[in-house]
């Protein structure tokens, strides 16, 4: 049986960055807080609070004492978290994605501007994803956090609107909530000169994955996708990969892979989301290995053979 680890996949750079900021602060100060975890990936959290890094829910009372920084992880927060920490004398540790830094800066720009035009600001996203938190967090402006075209209900369709995704939802999926947006204007204005902007905010770390992954997944006769099962850009590739290979079963532990989804498969491939590391693919991958290797045929144990 051959095992193969999909090159492409694993920590984007948001991820690799905050990971690397979090390990120089613990070799300096010996231990931090986080405040939620600071990837989606149960295993790589545990590897770093044995080095330090304790993650906390939230920045009030519950803090333990005498704390003098917190680190906010890629997915970034709302100005309000900046201000509280800063009324409890935490020094930030920032570790915002650079992209999401980004889009926060353009959603505050499109609520100024559609603030005193009645407008409305979308988010595609999870309502509970802290990245979607922070967009939000970033204008009092009408804003709307839409997963479906049934949360579009309500939405002014009459003043203008402008468009973002979370970085990390599929950017078909976004199309589509697009298309439903601009099919209600049309209708609300009765034209299609529509006061509609889409901002293209899916982030090509993520998107440029999903055409690759179809192929590597093809390609191979079982996949197991390697991911924490709280991340949404792990739910949203392994629901790519499964349409492409029937044969994909997500994992997020090397014990978690059953002898029985390797039967008869020669090629297994090992993949992950953006918030999987390496190290756990390789452990997913000496498994499958190790389940090949005690079900490869035995050659039958025989007299030895004499030529006399
Ligand atoms: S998925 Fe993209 S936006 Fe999100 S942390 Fe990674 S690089 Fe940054």
């Amino acid at each position: 049986m051959r095992v193969e680890i999909d090159p492409k996949s694993g920590f984007c750079f948001g991820v690799v960055r905050a990971i690397r900021l979090a390990e120089r602060q613990l070799a300096s100060q010996g231990s931090l807080l986080c405040l939620g975890e600071i990837v989606h990936n149960g295993e790589e959290v545990e590897r770093l609070k044995r080095l330090g890094l304790d993650t906390v829910q939230a920045i009030d009372a519950s803090l333990p004492p005498a704390q003098e920084s917190i680190l906010f992880r890629a997915h970034g927060e709302p100005p309000v978290t900046y201000q509280r920490a800063q009324e409890l004398g935490l020094r930030v540790v920032d570790a915002t994605c650079p992209v999401v830094l980004q889009l926060q800066r353009k959603v505050k720009a499109a609520g100024e501007r559609l603030k005193p035009l009645g407008g409305t600001v979308v988010i595609f996203g999870k309502p509970d994803h802290a990245e979607v938190i922070g967009l939000m967090g970033q204008t009092d402006c009408q804003r709307r956090v839409v997963h479906s075209t049934q949360d579009l209900e309500g939405i002014d369709f009459t003043r203008p609107i402008e468009c973002f995704s979370q970085t990390t939802m599929s950017p078909t999926d976004y199309r589509s909530i697009a298309n439903a947006i601009r099919a209600n204007m049309e209708k609300a204005l009765g034209s299609n000169d529509i006061p509609l902007v889409v901002h293209e905010t899916c982030c090509s770390q993520v998107a440029s994955r999903q055409e690759q992954l179809v192929a590597f997944a093809q390609q191979h006769d079982v996949v197991l996708f390697v991911s924490g099962k709280k991340s949404s850009n792990g739910q949203m590739l392994c629901r790519i990969c499964q349409q492409a290979n029937p044969r994909t079963h997500m994992v997020s532990h090397p014990e978690e892979v059953q002898e029985s989804w390797l039967e008869n498969a020669e090629a297994v491939g090992i993949c992950g989301a953006t918030s999987t590391p390496l190290w756990l693919m390789q452990a997913v991958a000496s498994r499958a290995e190790e389940i090949g290797k005690a079900h490869e045929p035995q050659l039958p144990v025989g007299r030895p053979c004499s030529t006399r």
